[in-house]
């Protein structure tokens, strides 16, 4: 076992891909919301016909490869307020909460056969509020 610690704040390098490791620790959703803040990753919400979908994109927060991973949601949590990631969801605004996979084009060393992707999964939360 080798403790990693990978640049602070960068993408990685793509000599320097991680392993395939399959692992939702929460450390991987904590990077994908400073991406987001960032804006090297984004996440929308829409409706279409009813229908409340999302599309996530942008730098995987594991390997740093693109990722493009579209969910249809059945159900919108109007929770209580609370806090995420480090940041405070006002109680009023209904809440998607978006479990992504790595869903890069890439091939990580010590995958399964015909996987791709790093195997990480992070969890993505984004407000579906009056857009007005
Ligand atoms: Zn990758
Ligand atoms: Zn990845």
């Amino acid at each position: 076992m080798t403790v990693e610690n990978g640049p602070a704040g960068g993408t990685v390098p793509v000599e320097d891909q991680p392993q395939y490791a399959q692992t939702a620790a929460y450390e991987w959703t904590e990077r994908a919301y400073r991406l987001l803040l960032g804006g090297q990753l984004q996440a929308r919400p829409f409706d279409a016909d009813g229908v409340l979908s999302s599309h996530v994109w942008g730098d995987c927060p594991r390997c740093g490869h693109q990722l493009d991973h579209r969910q249809v949601h059945t159900a919108v949590a109007a929770g209580p307020g609370r806090q995420t990631g480090g940041r405070i969801i006002p109680p009023t605004l209904p809440t998607l909460e978006i479990d992504v996979p790595c869903g890069c084009r890439h091939t990580h060393s010590g995958a399964p056969d015909g996987t791709l992707g790093c195997g990480v999964s992070f969890r993505v939360e984004i407000v579906v509020g009056p857009t007005s």
